[in-house]
Order: structure tokens, then C-alpha cells, then sequence
């Protein structure tokens, strides 16, 4: 199971990866995380990376390349995993390939969420993330059982810093003019399944599991 998800900031694959990835028995391996695990720990590439994601501008091809295809080389990832965030660009899509075929292996499937620009700011300005597990919540649509702290592990929720609205629509056109021509890609590689991502967090899930089923 080597599968990609694709959508614009705040279409909710980081909530449907997460749950998955543990139903599936693979790692998540989510891009932005790893990239704000180094930031948080002060290593060169979070130093590197932090001025990109300030602006919400995408980091350097080679710099998420190297940080993915090392992710992906750890034994975890070896029966499957799930990306999420990556690839973002067409480069990064040929890099995965490439990296892929010298494992003799990959990708199974791309699932992209669709969701429109309104419900995206929505999702993206009341969004609140766990410091200590990573867990995301939303103020309105999946709020914690306690005002600012994580269900899962008692942390303290925070927002993040690119999800304020003038960053949020910087990223939302870096989608669009950057990330948007993969689905014509992996369209014309047939592994593109789109999914209607507006609905209910449960109901989408349905969606991702039925694209994914003869995957499983
Ligand atoms: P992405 O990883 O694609 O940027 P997230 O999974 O972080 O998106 O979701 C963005 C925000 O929207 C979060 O606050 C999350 O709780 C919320 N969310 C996710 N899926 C849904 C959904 N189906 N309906 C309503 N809110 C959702
Ligand atoms: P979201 O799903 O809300 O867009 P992510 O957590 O996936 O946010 O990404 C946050 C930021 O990390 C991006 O705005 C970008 O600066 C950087 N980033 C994450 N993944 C990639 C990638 N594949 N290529 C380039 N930059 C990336
Ligand atoms: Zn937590």
C-alpha cells in the first residue's frame, strides 16, 4: 500500500492520513511534520526550511527530496506508508518515481480532496494542532472535549503560524500554480482518484477506504 495524498492546505489530509495509516499498519509520513519536527529541534533543514514556510511558499525541491527519500529508505516504510504533502510539485512527483523504481517499487494510488476555497479558509483559520502528538482539531468542526487540550495526549493545542489569513492565501495560489499539475500527472499515469472532500470527516474517510479497497 504506497499511496500519495493530494489537495490544497486544509482539504483535511492530514486528518484522513493519520487514522488511516493506523487502520493500514503504515507510517504517515506527512511532509510538514517532519519539516516542523526539524524546526522544533533546530537542525539545519527546519533552519533552512522555516523561512519558506513563514511566507508559505513551498521549500527547495532538492531540500524535501532528500529529507522525503531518507524518511522513505527507514525500515517502517519498507511494506507501504502514506504520504502526505509530498510530492507537491512535478519534480518532486519524477523524484518519487525514480526513488521508488530503484526499490523495484510504486505508487499504488493518488487520492486527491477536493475541497472549494470558502470551506478551506474555514478549515485552515480555526484549525489548532497538538505540540506533543501532532493531533489537529478544529475550533468548530472537531473541537477537543477541553478548550485547547489535546484528547489524545493532554498537550496543549496551538495554531500554527502559516495559518494566519494573510499566509493561508499565499499558499492556497502556491497550490494552485505549483501543486495543481500533478492531477493532469497522475491523471495521465491513471492513478488519480479524486474524492469529494467537503463532507463529514467520516464520510470522506468512506471515500478514501472505498478508492482504496481492491488496494488493501
Ligand atoms: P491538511 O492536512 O490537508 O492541510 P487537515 O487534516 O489539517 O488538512 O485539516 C484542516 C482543518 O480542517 C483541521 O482543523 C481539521 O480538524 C479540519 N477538518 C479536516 N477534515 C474535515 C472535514 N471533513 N470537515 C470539517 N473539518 C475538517
Ligand atoms: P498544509 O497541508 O496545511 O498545506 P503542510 O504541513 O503540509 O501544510 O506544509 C506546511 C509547509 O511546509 C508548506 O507550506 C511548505 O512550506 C512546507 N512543505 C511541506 N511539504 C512540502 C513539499 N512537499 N514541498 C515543499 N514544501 C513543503
Ligand atoms: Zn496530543
Amino acid at each position: 500500500m504506497r499511496v500519495a495524498f493530494l489537495g490544497p492546505p486544509g482539504a483535511g489530509k492530514g486528518t484522513q492520513a493519520r487514522e488511516l495509516a493506523r487502520e493500514w499498519g503504515v507510517p504517515h509520513v506527512a511532509t510538514g511534520d517532519l519539516l516542523r519536527e526539524a524546526l522544533a529541534a533546530a537542525t539545519p533543514l527546519g533552519l533552512e526550511a522555516k523561512r519558506y514556510m513563514d511566507q508559505g511558499a513551498l521549500v527547495p525541491d532538492e531540500v524535501i527530496i532528500g529529507a522525503t527519500a531518507e524518511r522513505l529508505r527507514e525500515a517502517d516504510a519498507a511494506r507501504g506508508f502514506i504520504l502526505d504533502g509530498f510530492p507537491r510539485t512535478v519534480a518532486q512527483a519524477e523524484a518519487l518515481a525514480r526513488l521508488l523504481a530503484e526499490q523495484g517499487q510504486k505508487l499504488d494510488a493518488v487520492i486527491f480532496f477536493e475541497v472549494f476555497e470558502p470551506e478551506l479558509l474555514r478549515r485552515l483559520t480555526g484549525r489548532r494542532v497538538c505540540r506533543g502528538c501532532g493531533a489537529t482539531f478544529h475550533v468548530t468542526f472537531a473541537p477537543p472535549r477541553s478548550a485547547g487540550v489535546c484528547d489524545r495526549c493532554g498537550g496543549e493545542l496551538y495554531q500554527r503560524e502559516d495559518d494566519s489569513e494573510a499566509t493561508v492565501l499565499n499558499r492556497l495560489q502556491v497550490f494552485a500554480r505549483q501543486t495543481a499539475p500533478l492531477l493532469d500527472h497522475y491523471r495521465r499515469q491513471r492513478l488519480l482518484t479524486t474524492v469529494r472532500g467537503e463532507g463529514s470527516i467520516e464520510s470522506v474517510r468512506g471515500e478514501v477506504r472505498e478508492a482504496t479497497g481492491a488496494l488493501q
